[in-house]
């Protein structure tokens, strides 16, 4: 038999559009962590961003039901009629707002809602002002899809809030999108009326800029805390704002993938032009669940805040025990965002200098296996921010550790 030459088979080579995201470092805080735990270590992991509680009984039937009946196959391309009635409804209960069952769309969670919306309206070189601390899948996807992310570091000191005069240098005519979440992932901070409304009033004066909100913790604040959403104090920015929600976090349906906004006709159309190939529509079982969370009964929202503010005060006042560490008291969420800056400089019992929030973290999880994830991660140095979804119980235990950890420090 003749030999045949065969090519040595090529190394896989990324497309240069992933070239500057990396692994997400939360991802890799939990990997670590994962292997910590395998070794048979009491790990405490204080990084996940989705609340311990279950999916509520009455959205767990209702996509029994959805399946029995035979919603099993693809649904409408953005979101089942059904689903988008439920989602106008929650508008307008809830909001104040009034969008059209066209002015609605329905993706496989927020994220594919950023993503849809970002790749449908970049083009190469288009910025988007982001305040930061901001949740690290912005700036990832808007690199994905052309864009250029604009931080602007916003500190404890203006409340983790983006204000009016920065806002206003960030403005350049390639501008295309501010964007705003609140309550924050990562800092818990949140946007009232009075917050708003200057930044609002910047954006009235730059028509070319559009407001993007993610809403996603709407139904996770506190201490009496209004939420608003800007399309409800400011109509006039309606035709150029994304309203963005979801029900992974308020109904602890992180695992369904149901993620949904209200936006201009346009807009909402070119996004559904980029999910129709992308996953066509969402689950239609999670779509049925979604009716069921949107229209079903609320009340079980309240007990659960109740349940996440004594978590957050729990949290906070034992940082705020700690020598080196300062923590503001959040408005939302279930995060804090605290500064360790008074712990740069000191030394751990093994010689080794602290000499950045991520040293910081990674001497807790270490020394005394806690994981949390550092501010560099979302873009701010030096803080780390804890998720307070998880017991009483193992927050207090964390607390604990950490303060043992941070006094051992000199
Ligand atoms: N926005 C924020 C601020 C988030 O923290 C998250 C989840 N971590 C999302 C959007 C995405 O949520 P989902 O894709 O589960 O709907």
């Amino acid at each position: 038999m003749a030999d045949i030459a065969v090519p040595p088979v090529a190394e896989f080579r990324s497309a240069s559009r992933i070239a500057s995201i990396g692994v997400s470092k939360i991802l890799m805080i939990g990997a670590r962590a994962a292997a910590r735990k395998r070794e048979g270590r009491p790990v405490i992991v204080l990084g996940a961003g989705e609340p311990d509680f279950d999916t509520p009984e009455n959205i767990k039937e209702a996509a029994k039901a959805a399946i029995d009946r035979g919603e099993t196959k693809y649904t409408a391309l953005d979101g089942s009629p059904e689903l988008k009635k439920a989602v106008a409804e929650k508008f307008r209960r809830e909001n104040g707002v009034d969008y059209a069952v066209d002015e609605i769309t329905v993706a496989t969670g927020a994220k594919q809602i950023l993503f849809n919306a970002f790749m449908a309206s970049l083009d190469a070189g288009d910025e988007v002002i982001i305040p930061t601390p901001y949740w690290t899948s912005y700036s990832d996807i808007i690199e994905v899809c052309g864009g250029v992310p604009v931080l602007i570091p916003c500190d404890a000191a203006s409340g983790f809030r983006l204000t009016a005069d920065r806002l206003e240098k960030a403005i350049t005519p390639k501008t295309k999108w501010v964007l705003l979440n609140s309550p924050s992932n990562p800092s818990g901070a949140a946007y009232g009326e009075a917050d708003y409304r200057p930044l609002l009033d910047v954006l009235l004066r730059h028509p070319h800029v559009w407001l993007m909100v993610d809403d996603m913790y709407e139904h996770i604040v506190y201490d009496d805390f209004d939420f608003v959403t800007p399309v409800a104090l400011e109509p006039a920015l309606k035709s150029r704002t994304l309203t963005i929600n979801g029900v992974s976090k308020a109904y602890a349906m992180t695992g369904w993938r149901i993620g949904y906004a209200g936006g201009p006709k346009a807009l909402i159309k070119a996004m559904a032009v980029i999910q129709s190939q992308a996953t066509s529509c969402p689950s239609s079982v999670s779509q049925a669940a979604a009716v069921e969370a949107l229209n079903g009964p609320q009340d079980f929202l309240a007990e659960r805040q109740a349940s996440f503010r004594r978590r957050r005060d729990l949290v906070v006042s034992a940082l705020n025990k700690i020598d080196g560490i300062e923590c503001r008291v959040p408005e939302g969420a279930f995060y804090t965002f605290a500064s360790c800056k008074g712990m740069i400089g000191r030394t751990a019992p093994d010689g080794k200098r602290i000499e950045s929030d991520t040293d910081f973290t990674d001497y807790l999880l270490e020394t005394v296996d806690v994981a949390v994830v550092p501010g560099s991660a979302f873009g701010l140095s030096t803080y780390f921010r804890i998720s307070y979804a998880t017991s009483e119980a193992e927050l207090t235990e964390a607390l604990s550790r950490i303060a043992a950890a941070s006094a051992a420090l000199a």
